[in-house]
C-alpha cells in the first residue's frame, strides 16, 4: 500500500461527497474491484445514501462499511474523513471539544469518533513487535501528584514504558497500562510487545526480574534517578512528551481512558518521521480497522 501526501486543497477535492468517500472505502475493501459475493459478478451500482454496492446481476446488496469502524454510523462520511484530516494534521491531537465544533456535530457523537480512530490507530500498531535493545520502565500518568514522586504517586495509572534504542534514535515505542508494576503484569506485557529473545535494559527494579525467564537478554543497572536520562535515555523522553501530550490537549485523562489516549500517542511516535503522509496512512488504518461498538469503548 502506497501512501501519499494530501494537501487540505487535495484532500477537499478527493472527499468533498458522500459519495466520493464511499468510493475511497469500496477501494479498500475490493482493491481488485468489486466482486459480488453472492454470484461473483463484477459489476454493480452505488447506492450512496444507504452505503450499499448493489450487484447488476443477481441485485445482492453488499455493505460497504461492514467490517470497518465506519459500520453503522449515523455521522456523513464526509465528517468522518474530516475528522481524519484534523487528527492527522494535528501534532497534539483533537480534542472531541473541537471536533465538534469544527465539524457541527453533537460533543458525544465528536467524543465516539475519536475513540474510534484511537481504536483504529492501537490495531495498526498492535501488529508490531519490538527487536534489538530495548529500554524498559514504568512510568506514572494522570492524576493528582499532591507532592508525591516517583512509582506509587497517588491517583496516578501506572504503566509500562518500552522502546527500542537504535542509539542515536529511538525506534518503536509501546506502552501498555497496568495496575501494578509487578512481574506478572510486566511479563506479560514484555511477552504481548516485544519479539523473543531481544536485549532489555531496566533500572533493576524486582519486577523486571523474569525478563530473563522469558528468553531475553537482561541488563540490569541499578540507577539513580539523577542519571535516569543518561542511563535509560530514550524511554525517558518518551515518557515525558507522553505525560506532555497527555496534558497538552486533553488536559489529563482519567484511568479508565488512558491506554486509548497513550495508544494514539505511541501511533503518532512510531510515525513521526512519516508525518507529512499521515493523513493518508490513518485513512488507510481506519478502512481496514474492525468495527468498533460504542458499548465496547466504554467498557
Ligand atoms: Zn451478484
Amino acid at each position: 500500500m502506497s501512501y501519499t501526501e494530501l494537501s487540505l486543497l487535495e484532500f477537499q477535492r478527493r472527499f468533498s461527497t458522500e459519495e466520493a468517500c464511499q468510493a475511497a472505502l469500496e477501494q479498500a475493501r475490493w482493491p481488485e474491484g468489486f466482486v459480488c459475493p453472492r454470484c461473483g459478478h463484477r459489476k454493480a451500482s452505488r447506492i450512496a445514501t444507504r452505503r450499499l454496492l448493489q450487484c447488476s446481476a443477481c441485485h445482492h446488496q453488499a455493505s460497504v462499511t461492514a467490517g470497518t469502524i465506519f459500520h453503522k454510523t449515523r455521522t456523513p462520511l464526509v465528517k468522518w474523513f474530516w475528522a481524519i484530516w484534523m487528527v492527522a494534521q494535528d501534532k497534539g491531537g483533537t480534542s472531541a471539544m473541537r471536533l465538534s465544533k469544527q465539524l457541527e456535530l453533537g460533543y458525544r457523537t465528536a467524543w465516539t469518533m475519536l475513540h474510534k480512530l484511537r481504536k483504529a490507530m492501537a490495531q495498526r500498531d498492535a501488529h508490531y513487535t519490538l527487536t534489538g535493545s530495548i529500554e524498559m520502565d514504568d512510568a506514572y500518568f494522570g492524576g493528582q501528584a499532591a507532592g508525591k514522586r516517583g512509582r506509587g504517586a497517588a491517583n496516578k495509572t501506572p504503566a509500562v514504558v518500552m522502546v527500542e534504542s537504535r542509539g542515536e534514535y529511538a525506534g518503536f515505542l509501546a506502552i501498555k497500562t497496568v495496575t501494578t508494576v509487578d512481574k506478572q503484569q510486566v511479563d506479560a506485557a514484555a511477552s504481548a510487545k516485544i519479539a523473543p529473545g531481544q536485549h532489555i535494559h531496566t533500572d533493576g527494579l524486582n519486577a523486571y526480574n523474569g525478563l530473563e525467564a522469558l528468553g531475553h537478554d537482561h541488563h540490569a543497572e541499578i540507577v539513580p534517578p539523577n542519571q535516569a536520562h543518561e542511563k535509560l535515555p530514550w524511554v525517558h523522553i518518551a515518557i515525558a512528551n507522553a505525560k506532555r501530550f497527555l496534558l497538552g490537549t486533553y488536559h489529563g485523562v482519567s484511568h479508565k481512558y488512558l491506554q486509548a489516549y497513550l495508544d494514539e500517542y505511541c501511533y503518532r511516535f512510531n510515525r513521526r518521521s512519516w508525518e507529512p503522509t499521515l493523513t493518508s496512512r490513518l485513512l488507510t488504518a481506519c478502512l481496514v480497522a474492525k468495527p468498533i461498538t460504542l458499548a465496547e469503548l466504554m467498557a
